[in-house]
């Protein structure tokens, strides 16, 4: 096997460009100056609440999130979060405008109380009221749900619900680290069905330390079972500074054995050999694919399939991947002002203390130039399978066609994409590698960039 095909430490997944090593401090006067500003005509505005705390670290996050916590901590986060908040409604560039989405992420937004979270919906909404919103997301671990809790979701507007199920197995999901295990997941589940929330969304990870082809087909078949309007399968990556890197980076020349059958050594270390090559999984991805297609589920993205593509959206995604503004709240969250993209400070006592100040906790930023902001929106829309040259002419005035000519030129002979009669497309095998072919399309001086 090729060194390109194990997989290796670092992130594969693009989720932005340039990338997010080209951001920096001295782009913060360009994103001060742009909200300083009113908004750009006829874009949308979205709002992420970073919520991070998690009941124990998954071994592969990588995450800005904290286990160690107590209530007054999470007080005066919110508090800080809510301060954030109004600093942003007090900008020109948010002053007169109205939500298009709402996502709150993590982390495990689950993890706050019904109490906490009714506080944080009230106090939100008294500043960006979303009820015209066109979705509210809300990410959940299963064994953080209460009935009652999800039904304080469901009455503050939460339309989109997403667990991250990630796997079925008790087994997987305790080596891998996760807080929850099976019987809460389908609990969870049923308590959300019965409040008919809009959209369920399951997550699921291709490739956890110690996924075999027997546990992965048991995976898909029990999420088509649950037939949730959505479900996202994400290939699993070592990135840097995580429990499991950090193991395989340690791992010695004298290792101790594996226990038969599993995955973990004796010494509790991941053993490197039982990380799925990525070719794995790819198969694995595919088969999800091809299940679900039996099921009914038809194509949303390289990662995400839905049950009905006419009724199952996902607003935030689609507002992202064309060019929407994004007021990127919380501890390290990322955010989008008007062509500047902005990152706040990473760290908890950074992040409070600069609200305390009554200042914007933005810590690095880059203004996009044009020709960046066409491809980022290029590479986030191929994700999709597909690109629509005739936007991207009533956009940018670019014929992305002519102008990348020579790059599609090269995936179609690689056989990860098709061209025909002005449609781009991606092929399977294209969509099922989509985020290692994107850096096609960075400049120069972006290939190779660390991609953190
Ligand atoms: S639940 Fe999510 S955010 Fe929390 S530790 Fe696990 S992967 Fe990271």
């Amino acid at each position: 096997m090729t060194d390109q095909e194990k997989t290796g430490l670092g992130n594969y997944f693009v989720a932005n460009y340039p990338p997010f090593s080209a951001w920096n401090i001295d782009g913060l006067r360009d994103a001060h100056a742009a909200l300083a500003a009113p908004p750009r005509p006829d874009t949308p505005l979205g709002l992420y609440l970073h919520i991070p705390f998690c009941r124990k670290r998954c071994k592969f996050c990588y995450f800005r999130v904290y286990t160690d916590k107590n209530a007054r901590d999470v007080e005066v986060y919110l508090d800080a979060l809510l301060r954030e908040i109004e600093l942003y409604r007090a900008t020109p560039f948010a002053r007169d405008r109205k939500l298009h989405y709402v996502y709150f992420g993590g982390g495990t937004p689950s993890y706050l109380s019904a109490t906490q979270l009714g506080g944080l919906f009230e106090r939100v909404q008294a500043l960006f009221p979303w009820h015209d919103a066109a979705e509210v997301t809300f990410e959940c671990e299963p064994g953080t749900l209460q009935q009652h809790k999800l039904e304080a979701l469901k009455a503050a507007g939460v339309t989109r619900l997403s667990l991250g199920v990630e796997n079925f197995s008790d087994k997987i999901l305790e080596s891998n680290g996760r807080a929850h295990l099976s019987p809460e997941i389908f609990r969870a589940y049923q308590w959300a069905r019965d409040l008919h929330f809009t959209q369920i969304n399951i997550d699921l990870i291709a490739g956890m330390v110690g996924e075999t082809w027997d546990n992965w087909r048991d995976c898909v078949q029990k999420t088509i079972d649950l037939a949730p309007e959505s479900v996202t399968v994400y290939q699993m990556e070592l990135p840097y500074n995580t429990v499991f890197s950090k193991e395989l980076h340690n791992v010695t020349a004298s290792p101790l054995p594996l226990a038969a059958g599993s995955a973990v050594r004796a010494d509790h270390v991941v053993d490197p050999d039982t990380v799925a090559d990525w070719p794995t999984k790819r198969a694995w991805v595919d088969y999800a694919f091809a299940e679900m297609a039996k099921a009914g589920y038809t194509v949303s993205s390289a990662y995400t399939m839905v049950r009905d593509p006419e009724k199952t959206k996902f607003v935030y995604r689609d507002a992202l991947w064309h060019g929407a503004d994004m007021m990127g709240t919380g501890v390290a969250s990322f955010g989008h002002v008007s062509g500047v993209h902005v990152q706040n400070l990473d760290r908890w006592e950074d992040y409070t203390e600069r609200l305390q100040k009554g200042e914007l906790p933005l810590g690095r930023a880059l203004k996009v130039a044009p020709n960046q902001l066409l491809r980022r929106e290029l590479m986030l829309q191929l994700k999709t399978g597909r690109l629509q040259p005739d936007y991207f002419r009533a956009k940018f005035g670019t014929d992305i066609l002519g102008t990348f000519a020579e790059d599609f030129g090269q995936l179609q002979n690689d056989g990860f994409l098709t061209l025909a009669n002005g449609n781009i497309e991606l092929t399977r095998a294209g969509l099922l590698q989509v985020d290692r072919i994107l850096p096609a399309f960075f400049e120069a001086e972006h290939r190779g960039a660390r991609y953190t």
